[in-house]
């Protein structure tokens, strides 16, 4: 992360953006840094105030990148030098500009940046996952947690009680996510309904949190509304329902498939069989959503891995997709805190190495490359809200 040349600047769309040497640092409308990229390295930080290395190799695809939190002694030393980087740069700038400018970057020591991730934090609970288009959403968390939270692979929500918040509780969230986002709200692309499966609150309640939301955060970003949803709980919803929620602005849910294999989805406790997590996304379907169905390569391991494949390509087959919709191949990451891991020994599940599960990768490509929806790759180790 060191670089000699003279650092240069450019401001886009409120952002600006230092280029030295080989890196170019993204810094946003308050000054705040965002993050570093070069070839084959990108710096991220969050609004939790982790900084983030990840590092990739050519032809080695998502599975051959690293991932690395910077400990606090690297990230004061990273933050002093990006900003002493951008700071040399303003020369490039009018003066005026330039000054505006400095007087931001002035503020943003390793301490405020320190502060502001406290500030971040009396506004959410953790932001543990998100899908990988919505990380420039801006997060609501009109409920806390997942209303079921026990699925074998899935530690997201066990930090936290299924908790959906009155209408007093997210006037205080909105207010404080206000007060904390400032003109940076300006900035996000749509509103994500938090958390895990916000689409299991109430049909009135829900569209009247969303005219909350909306009436607060202006139509500009409350336009497009997305959340998860699981898909056993649709059954609470009815058509009606569905197409008055769509009317309201929720136009994308993602939902957690995982797989097609019944036998594995037991195993995972997820609940439902495949057939109804089928019908509950043709349903969604119907009611005009785009979907985006979350696939786990790899868990169930070697034992599992050719009826996993053969059932989920017949689940998908079952699922009306149209142009628009997306299907996430996420390789699985063990999370070591579930029991997954004696589970999987128990029933001698084996594991798959790095370089398997990129095999796994590639022939899940292969097996899926005819449907109508877009296959792509998301990786649960790159999510960072930022
Ligand atoms: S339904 Fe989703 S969020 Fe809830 S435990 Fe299962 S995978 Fe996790």
């Amino acid at each position: 992360m060191r670089q000699t040349a003279t650092p240069t600047v450019n401001v886009r769309a409120h952002r600006m953006v230092v280029q030295a040497g080989d890196w170019r640092y993204h810094f946003d409308r308050t000054g705040r840094f965002l993050f570093g990229v070069r070839a084959h390295e990108v710096v991220r930080r969050g609004l939790d105030d982790r900084v983030v290395q990840v590092r990739t190799q050519a032809g080695a695809g998502i599975t051959g990148r690293t991932y690395r939190t910077l400990n606090p002694e690297e990230k004061a030393a990273f933050y002093r030098r990006v900003y002493a980087l951008a700071r040399a740069s303003l020369d490039s700038l009018p003066a005026t500009e330039a000054a505006r400018w400095r007087a931001l970057l002035e503020g943003w020591t390793p301490e405020a940046l320190a502060a502001d991730a406290q500030a971040f934090r009396q506004v959410y609970l953790p932001i543990s996952i998100l899908p990988p288009d919505q990380y420039h959403a801006l997060v609501v968390q009109i409920t806390h947690g997942c209303s079921y939270n026990r699925c074998l692979f899935c530690d997201f929500y066990r930090d936290r009680r299924f908790h959906i918040k009155s209408e007093d509780e997210l006037q205080v969230h909105l207010d404080r996510l206000q007060r904390f986002m400032g003109p940076r709200i300006a900035d996000r692309s749509g509103v994500f309904l938090g958390d895990g499966n916000a689409l299991v609150v109430p049909t009135g309640k829900l569209l009247t949190m969303m005219e909350l939301v909306r009436e607060r955060l202006g139509s500009s970003v409350g336009q497009d509304f997305y959340t998860f949803m699981d898909t056993f709980t649709l059954e609470h919803k009815t058509p009606e329902d569905l197409r008055r929620i769509y009317e309201q602005g929720l136009r994308t849910v993602y939902t957690g498939l995982e797989t097609g294999s019944n036998r594995l989805r037991a195993f995972l406790r997820k609940p439902g069989t495949a057939e109804e997590a089928v019908a509950a996304m043709n349903r969604l379907k119907e009611a005009g959503y785009r979907i985006g169905v979350i696939l786990m390569v790899g868990v169930g391991g070697p034992k599992f891995a050719r009826e996993h494949l053969a059932a989920t390509r017949q689940a998908l087959n079952g699922i009306h997709f149209t142009p628009g919709d997306l299907v996430y191949l996420s390789p699985f990451v063990d999370p070591h805190d579930t029991g997954y891991d004696e589970q999987a020994r128990a029933h001698a599940l084996g594991a798959f190495t790095d370089e398997q599960t990129r095999e796994e990768l590639a022939r899940w490509r292969r097996a899926l490359a005819s449907l109508p929806a877009k296959v792509t790759l998301y990786s649960i180790r790159e999510h960072l809200y930022a």
